[in-house]
């Protein structure tokens, strides 16, 4: 099975049976604290870069084969790469929907949820976990580093907001944290203002673990970020 991992325990999502529908490192970012290492394939392309017929038939044998499914929290639809760079994303998730009863989540980067055609395509999710690493295009560069600088984060900011209005699942947003870049204490009010506007379920911060892709990259300190935990209030959570 080339297509299917786990199911691993995840801090995030519990017992989680990941998908991979997107070959090694074809993304839109090259964050720095990516564990992937440098992006690949840059692209902002959207195609069947992996069949959905193969990862569906996979999981299906899978479901079949692994007595103990039902241990799953979570069918998580992510990979080595960017997911909703598959066009084919809606029709993978109809189709797991139709074999299994378990909730299906995706990982995304959301460098995508301005496109009303995604967001369409993802609404039958269970939910959705997309990362939002800064509010301001300097600081998206700095940490996400887009190859296509037409990316601009208002836009990502704005596809997050109709996101929240048209998606009944739940969504969950990570912030990742780096010392000297976004963890500014001015900055995380102004941080705040913006998640309000969008409204997510919960928050999850989180920091990047070793080895990171830059050597450069540093973690703030617990206490910094529990500051940073009570400043975004009480749907805030660290992972
Ligand atoms: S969006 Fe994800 S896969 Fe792409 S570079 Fe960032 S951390 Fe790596």
């Amino acid at each position: 099975m080339n297509h299917i991992y786990g199911p691993v325990k995840s801090r995030r999502l519990g017992e989680s049976l990941g998908l991979s529908v997107i070959p090694y490192k074809y993304c839109l970012f090259n964050c720095v604290y990516c564990q992937l290492k440098k992006t690949t394939k840059f692209t902002l392309d959207r195609k069947e870069y992996v069949k959905a017929d193969i990862v569906l038939s996979e999981l299906t044998q899978f479901l079949r084969d692994c007595p103990d499914y039902k241990r799953i929290d979570y069918i998580t639809i992510s990979g080595s790469g960017e997911p909703l760079l598959n066009s084919r994303i809606k029709k993978i998730i109809t189709q797991i929907k139709k074999v299994t009863t378990i909730p299906v989540a995706i990982i995304t980067n959301s460098a995508l949820l301005s496109n009303d055609k995604v967001r369409r395509d993802i609404s039958d999710l269970d939910l959705i976990l997309p990362s939002l690493d800064a509010i301001t295009q300097d600081v998206f560069e700095k940490i996400d580093r887009p190859n296509n600088l037409s990316i601009k984060i208002e836009d990502i900011i704005n596809g997050l907001i109709e996101l929240r209005k048209e998606f009944k699942g739940n969504i969950w947003l990570e912030i990742m944290l780096i010392k000297g870049i976004n963890d500014d204490l001015e900055y995380i009010r102004k941080f705040k203002e913006v998640i309000q506007k969008i409204n997510p379920d919960k928050v999850q911060l989180n920091i990047p673990s070793r080895p990171a892709f830059e050597s450069w990259v540093r973690i703030p300190t617990l206490q910094r970020v529990k500051k940073i935990q009570s400043i975004l209030g009480k749907d805030c959570e660290l992972i």
